[in-house]
């Protein structure tokens, strides 16, 4: 399907370039900040604290839009990320194949028809694994500080 694809491709690049400009935004902003700032240290009568918040709180949101542009382009690309882990999935995946994590969004495939991959790894079932063997640590770790101990000695002298 070459003509499904080259529609594909002309929406990353729009959204690529929106990315662009956003990301061309926020440097403004961030130039633009610094400049306050110093007006503000050269000057003790100037308060440009609210200037300065206006602008933080902009390239709050552009950071957010571009967030979501970056989804949008992984979509484009039959992806999507996992909201734990990061990992990218297939679209139509219902759990993070890497850590397990649901998918809630509406391409996953309902929960009941698919089942999780690693199913036997619930988190309950990993905290309880954290366990430390009880004797050998306490052991190690003073082994382990007399050596650093030893080693910052012989650099002083
Ligand atoms: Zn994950």
């Amino acid at each position: 399907m070459p003509i499904f694809q080259d529609q594909k491709g002309k929406n990353i690049s729009n959204f690529q370039k929106m990315i662009d400009e956003k990301k061309n935004t926020i440097r403004k902003y961030y130039d633009e900040i610094g400049h306050l700032y110093y007006g503000q240290y050269k000057d003790v009568n100037v308060d440009m604290t609210k200037d300065i918040n206006a602008r933080c709180e902009s390239i709050s949101n552009l950071y957010i839009e571009i967030e979501d542009l970056n989804v949008k382009i992984l979509r484009e690309r039959g992806l999507k990320k996992c909201a734990v882990c990061g990992t990218e999935n297939n679209l139509s995946n219902a759990f993070c194949f890497k850590c397990g994590a649901r998918f809630d969004d509406a391409d996953a495939v309902p929960a009941d028809v698919i089942a999780p991959p690693n199913a036997s790894a619930t988190p309950s079932r990993q905290e309880k694994k954290t366990t430390i063997e009880p004797a050998a640590a306490p052991e190690l770790a003073a082994t382990a500080a007399q050596t650093q101990e030893a080693t910052d000695e012989g650099k002083e002298e």
